[in-house]
């Protein structure tokens, strides 16, 4: 069921899914459907539409960004600069994102001046030309982090829900990938995915190294 462009509630054929704090003249347009994907990014874990043991562990990951700009408008750097802590992408028309805070604060999107801080310190460290440059503006968003970090994608654990969730880091690099797996295991009676993806009840006990950055 969906309200405001949000979904609000599942019912299944077999169950209902806990709608209870959604009161009745909120919930909207009932869409039917063989499988429900769950991609709700960050707030995948706190999915109230879901019964409690069927939600996956899934938390926000708060990430602040910076963008400056150099005063000539030219690219500061030909190429990405990465250090351990901190990311630097060169655009063409002279600006610079730099990235990316990994914070622990749940749904709290505050930019704040530790993470300005932390970021800068870090840029000045990898490219001390920062200094010079114009401030344009910070931002915070969410990452939906599992307990070791893998993407969730594969079966739920109710009938007809599927996951692709969990992506941390990578989600934008991941999605062409994980759009696919997710067609591919709700349309194919055999899907080629299942193997070779990470489905959801392996991620528990996988370790993070070599995920993200
Ligand atoms: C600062 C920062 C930098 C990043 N840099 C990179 C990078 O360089 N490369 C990279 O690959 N990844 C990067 N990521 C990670 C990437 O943004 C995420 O992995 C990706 O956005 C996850 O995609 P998603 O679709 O699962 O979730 P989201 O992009 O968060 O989308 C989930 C959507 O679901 C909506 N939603 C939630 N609940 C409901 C509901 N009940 N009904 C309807 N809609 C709902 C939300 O409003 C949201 O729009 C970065 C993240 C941050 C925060």
């Amino acid at each position: 069921m969906f309200a405001d462009g949000r979904l609000l509630g599942v019912r299944t054929t077999s169950r209902r899914s806990d709608t209870s704090e959604v009161p009745d003249h909120r919930l909207g347009e009932e869409v039917r459907a063989t499988a429900v994907v769950l991609a709700a990014g960050a707030w995948s874990g706190s999915t109230a539409w879901l019964p409690e043991e069927a939600r996956p562990p899934v938390r926000p990951v708060k990430g602040q960004v910076i963008e400056l700009r150099s005063r000539n408008a030219e690219p500061v750097a030909r190429h990405i600069l990465a250090s351990e802590r901190v990311y630097l992408v060169p655009r063409n028309d002279g600006r610079l994102v730099i990235g990316a805070t990994v914070e622990e604060m749940g749904y709290d999107t505050a930019v704040t001046a530790g993470g300005v801080h932390e970021l800068l310190r870090e840029a000045y460290r990898l490219l001390p030309d920062v200094a010079e440059m114009e401030w344009v503006g910070a931002t915070a968003g969410l990452r939906p982090g599992t307990p070791n970090n893998l993407p969730l994608v594969g079966h739920g654990a109710i009938e007809g829900l599927v996951l692709a969730t969990g992506h941390f880091r990578n989600g934008i690099l991941l999605a062409p990938l994980a759009a696919q797996a997710i067609a591919d295991l709700v349309a194919s009676p055999d899907p080629k995915w299942r193997s070779s993806f990470i489905p959801s009840a392996e991620n528990k006990g996988r370790t993070p190294e070599g995920v993200g950055r």
